[in-house]
């Protein structure tokens, strides 16, 4: 893997924008080889030169990622496509979503040039200010003025962008020295936070009262977290932790894994701890990754059948053993809390593999350690 690198990108669009920032924020939060830093607030400027066209709003998101600048293009045109967005050579024509790479740029070795900073990173108001707002103190090579200074400038010279809306994760420190900025509202998934306002109107709340207010964007950030499982893969948790057993062959055992995953019946968690032994033929995994596998799967909606049996399919995949073995001990909610079982009852499941499965003494062994 290549060394981590700063990057910065500008969001814009000028089709349902007030969705469409938002979600490309969402989706470059949940890239697996991007991890976003900071996010600006969503700016609104006029269509440059063009009368009656739809305003275009934009932003920033300060990020890192060990892509290769080719690469991260390829991955910003992907959630582009995602979105919807249609390439043209018009640049008013109109966009759901366009992802720019402003900036990129290895943190490692401290300032030595930033390399490909978009051509309007230095002149483009509607880039410039959002961007100015999450790293002020880089500086633009064309330049060599830092982006903090040019975004003054721009802004004293009368530029019409304006922030409009808050799309960042953390709450604002302050909302003082930007005008036209009100309240700070803070959006995170649109329309997940719709869909939420929605339910808690059917079951006859009032989402605007206090204590709901936010429960909705909070709503959309725990769902996000509770399935980032279907964007990870185990390849990238496992991420080339596996080693030479030198000839050991003795049984591995892990227990006590914790987990949390939701079930796919009812949307309720469901939580316990899994036990995995396997027989190393040649390769062995550090045990912390036993977790992380474990993870990937959990944090989907899940039946725990399939996610005891898609662990050990993975281990089996990672390290084809002589034999796998999982045990996954759980408690539903969704059977404690509606009184449909013994609140005290947790549900037992279980895969063998290979010789696990062939040789009873092996299996027997592996149980007694779990129990023990
Ligand atoms: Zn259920």
């Amino acid at each position: 893997m290549a060394d981590d690198v700063g990057i910065v990108i500008g969001l814009g669009s000028n089709v349902e924008p007030a969705l469409n920032i938002p979600e490309g924020v969402r989706q470059l939060r949940r890239h697996a080889r991007i991890a976003v830093k900071r996010v600006s607030r969503i700016y609104e400027s006029p269509a440059v030169g063009v009368a009656g066209a739809p305003d275009f709003h934009n932003a920033a998101v300060l990020a890192v990622t060990d892509l290769e600048p080719a690469q991260l293009r390829k991955e910003l045109r992907g959630i582009e496509a995602r979105q919807g967005r249609q390439r043209t050579s018009d640049r008013n024509a109109p966009r759901t979503l366009d992802l720019d790479l402003v900036y990129y740029d290895d943190l490692v070795a401290e300032f030595d040039g930033w390399r490909v900073p978009a051509a309007d990173a230095s002149t483009a108001p509607h880039v410039v200010i959002p961007v100015a707002e999450i790293a002020p103190d880089w500086i633009n090579p064309g330049s060599g003025l830092t982006t903090n200074t040019v975004a003054t400038k721009l802004a004293s010279d009368g530029s019409k962008v304006r922030p409009i809306m808050d799309v960042r994760v953390s709450t604002p420190a302050t909302t003082t020295g930007h005008d036209g900025f009100g309240d700070g509202i803070e959006v995170y998934s649109p329309r997940v936070e719709a869909l939420v306002r929605e339910q808690l109107e059917e079951i006859g709340e009032d989402p605007t009262r206090e204590g709901l207010a936010r429960t909705p964007l909070r709503v959309a950030k725990a769902l996000d977290f509770l399935t980032s499982g279907y964007q990870t893969t185990v390849e990238e948790v496992v991420n080339g932790a596996i080693f030479d057993s030198e000839g050991a062959e003795e049984m591995v055992t892990v227990k006590g894994v914790e987990f949390y995953s939701m079930c796919e019946h009812h949307m309720l968690p469901f939580f316990g701890q899994i036990a995995v032994a396997y027989l190393p033929r040649g390769k062995i995994i550090g045990l912390s990754k036993i977790a992380r596998i474990a993870e990937v799967y959990a944090r989907r909606l899940q039946v725990q059948e399939r996610l005891t049996n898609q662990i050990a399919d993975a281990i089996e995949n990672s390290l084809d053993p002589y034999g796998v073995a999982v045990i996954v001990e759980a408690k539903h909610l969704c059977m404690m809390m509606r009184g449909v079982q013994k609140q005290e009852s947790s549900m037992i499941t279980s895969a063998m593999r290979g010789t696990f499965q062939t040789n009873a003494r092996t299996r027997t062994e592996f149980l007694e350690l779990v129990r023990s």
